[in-house]
């Protein structure tokens, strides 16, 4: 079985051969920590997060690293904005994104290192780049701009390459001043200098701190190699983040290669338009897991390909719910089949993933064997509720209790399980009473509660609508 992957980097698919298939390496960018995911930054981490799973059933090990951006000037506004400790803003929004991230059933990475604890790998890393030609400090005793670091990016000859845009491309695109202490308008930021308010750490260019492209570069160095098997993200990361970090990596390593496959994400867009602050349409993590459960934002990910462009709408969140609400109802029916042991791989899902992470044919594929399972007896059905939970975990979905995942809380939850698992007793006892009337009043109650009652042989199972 081999996998195939799209490589931005040449813009084709092409077979994933590991540079040592006994220790894989990821890497994803993290997030910076100053305020709660949207559902843009959950879409590389559900996808990355699927990529991890699958190669996990192919290699021993696999380290997958996603880091954490804690210093970054939007985190120090949003610390000056609300009087608080820059410590304290990044470590709680990292710490509120482990948990959208977990509502969303990914997998811890296997390291998740933090900006602020590679300051001497950063310095390091500029300091060799220095050294080599390809960076120079800004010496000209102009306060604010002595102590910058830049990257000279004429230095490097094929920069550009990843995004495929030419230097003269890169400078007709740009927006922004060109700062005069740089010797060439292309040149990016490795390290700046702070001012006596702004956090620092003491490096050979002055108190300073570093860019945000470098950070990713030193970590990886630190916990990956210098090369790398896979560098993912999303998207809109191209030019200049990854495009930059390239560069540090590459000429930091003398022309090493450092990721051999560089996958990206497409964009998420909002019922039709894309995100953005000027139309405020932002959906964050957090306020839809108030709506819907984690898990149906996963399913609705992984319904999309990763490449593609996703439309995310309220019909599609409510359409994802109720296909989980099927695949969960046919595992529900099936409680009492004992799922036979079964080898992922031996399925078309299985198959999918290996092409390019085709998550929408594996999606397609669960619905295909949950029908199977339940038009199958004996040990033919078995066989098929193996197959089934085997596919899913790969993906990370169908990992609740069938009966947690019905009762489970819905946005709107007026009654507790406890509450209606009384008012089903009372119900119970009315009926053995002959009291129907009273039976059928709690039953009305419980649907006007959002509660649907099922009676079978086994006694009376219960579902939120
Ligand atoms: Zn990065």
């Amino acid at each position: 079985m081999s996998l195939t992957l799209y490589n931005t980097m040449t813009r084709s698919k092409q077979l994933f051969q590991p540079i040592d298939p006994a220790r894989v390496t990821l890497y994803v960018c993290g997030p910076t920590a100053y305020n709660r995911v949207h559902i843009g930054n959950a879409r590389p981490a559900v996808i990355f997060d699927t990529l991890y799973r699958l190669l996990n059933t192919l290699y021993p090990k696999v380290v997958y690293a996603r880091n954490i951006t804690d210093i970054d000037d939007k985190i120090m506004a949003t610390a000056a904005e609300l009087g608080e400790e820059i410590s304290s803003v990044s470590q709680r929004y990292a710490e509120a994104y482990f948990d959208d991230m977990a509502a969303l059933n990914n997998l811890a990475p296997t390291v998740v290192p933090y900006a602020t604890d590679h300051i001497p790998e950063m310095i390091d890393m500029v300091s060799r780049l220095v050294a080599k030609g390809h960076a120079y400090a800004v010496d000209n005793g102009v306060e604010g701009e002595q102590g910058h670091v830049l990257f000279a990016v004429q230095s490097m000859r094929d920069y550009g390459s990843l995004s495929r845009r030419s230097l003269d491309d890169m400078l007709a695109g740009a927006r922004v001043e060109v700062a005069a202490y740089k010797k060439y308008a292309g040149d990016f930021v490795l390290w700046k200098p702070s001012a006596d308010h702004e956090p620092g750490w003491d490096s050979p260019w002055g108190r300073g701190r570093p860019g945000w492209h470098l950070e990713c570069s030193a970590m990886i160095e630190k916990h990956l190699g210098d090369s790398i098997d896979i560098h993912g993200g999303g998207q809109d990361l191209i030019f200049p983040h990854h495009e930059n970090e390239i560069a540090q990596s590459c000429c930091a390593h003398d022309g090493k290669p450092f990721a051999n496959v560089w996958m990206h994400n497409g964009f998420i867009n909002i019922e039709g338009e894309k995100m953005s602050k000027s139309l405020g349409n932002f959906r964050m993590v957090n306020d839809l897991l108030q709506q819907y459960p984690g898990e149906v934002l996963r399913y609705v990910i992984l319904s999309a390909h990763y490449r593609s462009e996703q439309n995310f709408s309220k019909d599609l969140l409510d359409s994802a719910w109720r296909s989980l609400d099927t695949l969960y109802g046919f595992l529900r029916s099936q409680t009492a089949v004992v799922a036979a042991p079964c080898d992922v791989s031996d399925s078309e899902a299985y198959r999918a993933l290996l092409d390019d992470l085709n998550t929408p044919v594996a999606v397609s594929e669960l619905h295909k064997l949950a029908r199977q399972m339940h038009g199958a007896s004996g040990a033919e059905q078995a066989l098929a509720k193996g197959r089934l939970l085997a596919v899913a975990h790969l993906m990370g979905l169908l990992q609740q209790d069938p009966e947690a995942w019905f009762k489970g809380a819905r946005g709107g939850d007026t009654i507790s399980a406890e509450e209606i698992e009384e008012l089903i007793a009372k119900r119970n006892q009315a009926k053995a009473d002959r009291d129907f009337q009273t039976a059928d009043a709690v039953r009305n109650q419980l649907k006007e509660l959002g509660v649907t009652l099922e009676d079978s042989r086994e006694g009376t199972q219960w579902r939120r609508d």
